[in-house]
């Protein structure tokens, strides 16, 4: 059956988003324009949202002679940004007006318009429904958060993760009120890295807001450690997770997580308690993971040293630290993953597939979170090393990791261990 092939999508001065009758969409890879493959388009998943990119000019194909076609000076790129769940193929196809216009920290992500509905360049990568905003109310977090801080009126941390679930709408803030899934515990103000894309803090001359503001006081470890048991006794599968978006990094604060981890653990052996961090002070995380840590993501870009230092900026450790934080953890017994900050032309280069499947062989992570990576193309590809080596697209990036790490598993977001992963907390019990 003949496919309608989408048209390009364009939008005014004013944000307004119009298709074009004959283009099709352009897309990018890198600093490359290209096509989109049938097999790339998905319709756009709920939770999606259509963003205009400002000081760009929109470029689509002529189905005809296969040539790229620049609009007039009034059509402006659109892309989408995908909910969780989701992995971005290809970013949206444009040129820039002005290359001193940065754009916003967003996962750009390319679409189109076919017979009535948007579609994107992406690829489902997990259930998106558990983190879908639609999934919690205004009226039902509301009364949660009014319930859980007349119930804890002293404890410092549930105000602030308030103001995240409230203001920010944040799914993990309201998590933690609603004792779902998985919830924010955020104790750091400081960190050992300067990425060059950081949500919760960025350089005054930085062409663009960091999205999150930084935590501005250190929680205490019994604040810590209420915040986890409230959430635990509401539900004993719940994942519990220092490392959030408007923090530094967590484990500068190991000596007050562990003794929080250590007060939980002596309470109750339920719940999953996990790290969100980047693993380069492997010190502080053997102590954190000798506490008693169930779970442990570590964010990453690269694993190779150049493109790595490049954009985490680390002080005081390398990509070696992060390497025996993770074995540490592995031969510890902690379920571990990576949280792979990709962008499309960089993260499927071979060289980089080649070294990230050597870092995941040779530190045992066992769940690979790819995690669009949230910047302006222009600014990110101007402070990374030149990328070498074919391109292999980002869906076989997956499919590799698969092939040669027999029993990985690739999503988007934290989870819990498959059935029969031995529960740390049991066994720290039974010893
Ligand atoms: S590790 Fe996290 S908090 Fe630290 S600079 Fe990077 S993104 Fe920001």
């Amino acid at each position: 059956m003949q496919v309608t092939q989408p048209k390009l999508l364009f939008a005014d001065q004013a944000g307004r988003v119009m298709n074009h009758d004959t283009l099709l969409p352009a897309a990018r890879t890198g600093a490359w324009l290209t096509d989109v493959q049938e097999s790339e388009w998905i319709p756009l998943p709920d939770g999606a949202t259509l963003t205009w990119l400002p000081g760009t000019k929109a470029v689509g194909i002529d189905p005809k002679s296969g040539e790229w076609a620049r609009l007039g000076e009034d059509a402006y790129a659109v892309g989408a940004l995908l909910p969780q769940g989701f992995t971005r193929l290809l970013l949206p196809g444009y040129v820039k007006r002005d290359n001193d216009l940065t754009l916003p920290l967003f996962g750009y992500t390319a679409v189109g318009w076919r017979d009535g509905k948007f579609v994107v360049a992406a690829d489902r990568t997990a259930n998106p429904e558990p983190w879908n905003p639609a999934a919690i109310s205004d009226t039902e977090i509301e009364a949660a958060v009014a319930r859980v801080l007349a119930e804890h009126p002293d404890n410092r941390l549930f105000k602030h993760i308030s103001g995240c679930a409230l203001e920010y709408g944040c799914m993990t803030a309201k998590n933690t009120f609603l004792g779902r899934i998985e919830g924010a515990l955020p104790v750091s103000s400081t960190c050992n890295a300067g990425c060059v894309g950081c949500i919760s803090e960025q350089p005054d001359d930085a062409p663009f807001p960091s999205p999150q503001t930084r935590l501005q006081f250190w929680p205490s470890p019994d604040e810590m450690a209420d915040v986890m048991l409230t959430h635990i006794r509401a539900n004993p599968e719940a994942i519990v997770s220092f490392g959030q978006g408007c923090e530094g990094e967590p484990s500068t604060r190991w000596p007050h997580i562990v003794q929080a981890i250590r007060h939980v653990r002596e309470e109750t052996a339920d719940g999953y308690i996990n790290i969100n961090t980047n693993a380069g002070m492997t010190k502080a995380i053997t102590a954190i993971v000798d506490a008693g840590l169930d779970l442990m993501r570590v964010s990453t870009i690269s694993a190779m040293d150049e493109h790595y230092n490049a954009y985490y900026k680390p002080r005081g450790y390398d990509l070696r630290s992060v390497a025996e934080s993770l074995q540490y953890a592995r031969d510890a017994g902690v379920y571990t993953s990576i949280n792979y900050l990709v962008f499309p032309g960089v993260t499927d280069r071979e060289e980089e597939v080649e070294a990230m499947v050597e870092f995941l062989q040779e530190t045992g992570v066992k769940l690979v979170q790819m995690r669009n990576l949230n910047i302006d193309p222009e600014y990110y590809l101007a402070r990374i090393p030149t990328q070498q080596g074919d391109l292999l697209g980002m869906d076989a990036v997956m499919e590799i990791f698969k092939e040669e790490c027999p029993g990985i598993r690739i999503g988007s977001y934290t989870v819990v261990p498959p059935v029969g992963w031995p529960r740390r907390a049991l066994s720290a019990r039974q010893a």
